[in-house]
């Protein structure tokens, strides 16, 4: 085979990061990701991210939704270069309605850093997508923000990171004083001092120290905040965790760093120990066993559509993950679900709201291909004609509706619709057993009103949503299971594929027939 190849897939692989963000909304997101893309150079990026939530509207046709509410309905993916690396951030909807979307973005990314407001800790939704993570036992980092504000105290954080996350956890840096006081962090493995300075948010300053005992600190930080800060060292020497790489690329230890993303403080510290510690490009799974990203045939998976960019064409943007194998625009690969080859000549990559064309990728990075209504979520797309990889997870829905539609004579394209929209995967389509009525369930609000404003405007199709109580979904795996069972605040209904699924009103009615057939298994991702 051919060396060169295998040699640049290699160097390519190895300078590759790709992570998602995850937190609750208003903990720092955007703040971080557009200092991250400062420090990557990419400066023509900077005032675009920032307003990134207004800018972006302003200019974007697509979706009148996005415009009223100011809330980003879709992730996007920035790719930069610093020091030798190559960068790919997936940016997961900050807003609380988030998607089944935000999830299935996580299954593209091979790490997930997780913001923590240092005065409010674990929130709701850090929560729900650092369970995704965890599911897939990808490494994830910890970064506490906002410690120019009083804050929590640092162990109470780190005891709720533990105790409501179940992750272990290895501070690799430690805050001198906290809000107003606020004087600096001392990085515990390289032994130096990164001082805080409010004013100027572009310089960095580190000092080299021999230690935390170290006097230099004393004179830089008072007595007080050092005497504090040797005791809580101590502490953590004598009953922390011991940093443990093995254990941090299983997802078992969150190594935590401080910080202020706002003041650009702990970011480059940050940034510099997470290239060094986060995995390069995974492999993933397939038909044909684990496919290695230096594998020389291209290969990648489709993991988000997105819709309607450009109501003028009626577009639709794949977004593609490469596992393996140099992309090439031009490249012709093979789609196994149409049976048929495809030449992708316009392929985009992403920048904030810049798309721009794409001549070379390689593993670890995303495409958006142009999707004139052929491609699926989970789709693979492959030079080996036989590959397919394992099938993206398809996440427990929390809301539930049934639609009435308005004009009976519209059944035809309100058919079409659902099954189009089931495919890009944002709705998830459910029918009662015997009567066949539809139930669709989503994981957030907004889901129903991307869906309600595209049957209007891409059908035609005028809907009314009746909201159902349910709030938990279940697929049932087992060999005798009775849907006429599923009743008391429950019901049972199957899925696309024809799985039975039992939706409940409460945790309570689910734990009751948890335990009320011990033989069927509750699983919350499909079978
Ligand atoms: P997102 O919703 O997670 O993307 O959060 P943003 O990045 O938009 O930040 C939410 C708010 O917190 C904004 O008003 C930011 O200016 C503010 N913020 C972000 N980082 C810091 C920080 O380090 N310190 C302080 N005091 N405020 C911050």
């Amino acid at each position: 085979m051919s060396k060169p190849l295998k040699n640049q897939l290699q160097q390519e692989v190895e300078k590759r990061r790709t992570f998602a963000i995850i937190s609750h909304p208003d903990a720092g997101k955007t703040t971080l990701t557009e200092k991250l893309l400062l420090f990557g150079g990419a400066i023509r990026l900077a005032g675009t991210v920032k307003g990134r939530k207004a800018a972006k509207f302003a200019t974007s046709d697509w979706m009148e939704i996005e415009k009223q509410r100011g809330i980003s309905v879709t992730s996007s993916v920035m790719q930069f270069d610093y020091k030798g690396h190559r960068i790919n951030i997936l940016d997961t909807p900050g807003h609380q309605d988030f998607s089944e979307d935000t999830y299935r973005t996580l299954t593209a990314a091979d790490s997930a850093v997780m913001i923590i407001d240092a005065a409010k800790g674990v929130e709701a939704q850090t929560k729900k997508l650092f369970q995704v993570c965890r599911m897939r036992g990808i490494p994830i980092f910890t970064f506490i923000n906002k410690l120019d504000r009083e804050g929590r105290d640092p162990f109470d954080l780190l005891e709720e990171i533990e105790q409501l996350l179940d992750i272990r956890s290895h501070p690799m840096n430690w805050p001198i004083g906290m809000g107003k006081q606020l004087s600096g962090i001392y990085d515990r493995h390289k032994q130096k001092v990164e001082l805080f300075d409010e004013q100027d948010d572009e310089k960095i300053e580190y000092t080299e120290v021999a230690g935390y005992e170290d006097a230099k600190i004393r004179k830089m930080a008072g007595e007080h905040l050092h005497d504090q800060l040797c005791e809580e060292m101590e502490l953590l020497d004598v009953a922390g965790d011991d940093f443990d790489l093995e254990k941090v690329s299983k997802g078992e230890l969150t190594p935590v760093f401080f910080g202020s993303a706002i003041n650009n403080f702990g970011v480059q510290t940050f940034l510099e120990n997470f290239l060094q510690l986060a995995p390069t490009p995974a492999a993933r799974n397939s038909n044909e066993g684990m496919v290695e990203p230096t594998e020389e045939k291209f290969a990648g998976y489709i993991f988000k559509i997105q819709a309607n960019m450009n109501p003028a064409h009626r577009d639709r943007l794949a977004f593609l993950r490469i596992v393996s194998g140099k992309f090439e625009r031009g490249k012709t690969v093979f789609h196994a679900r149409s049976n048929k080859n495809m030449k992708l000549t316009q392929p985009q990559q992403f920048l904030a709201q810049d798309r721009d064309i794409v001549d070379e990728a390689f593993p670890g990075d995303i495409i958006g291909l142009f999707d004139p209504g052929v491609f699926r979520i989970g789709d693979t797309l492959a030079e080996n004609k036989t590959l397919s990889f394992d099938e993206l997870p398809t996440f427990s829905p929390e809301i539930f509706s049934k639609v009435i539609v308005k004009n009976a004579l519209k059944h035809k394209q309100y058919q079409k619709g659902i099954d189009q929209l089931t495919d890009e995967g944002t709705i998830q389509v459910f029918k009662t057993v015997g009567f066949e009525d539809i139930i669709l369930g989503v994981v957030g609000q907004l889901q129903f009103e991307v869906f309600e404003y595209r049957m209007k405007h891409e059908y035609g199709v005028d809907i009314q949503m009746q909201r159902m109580s349910f709030s938990h979904a279940r697929w049932l795996v087992g060999d005798q299971i009775d849907p006429g069972k599923f009743r008391i605040n429950s019901t049972a209904v199957t899925d696309k594929n024809g799985h039975y699924v039992a939706l409940f009103e409460n945790e309570y009615a689910m734990r009751s027939a948890m335990e009320k057939f011990p033989d069927i298994q509750f699983l919350e991702t499909a079978p």
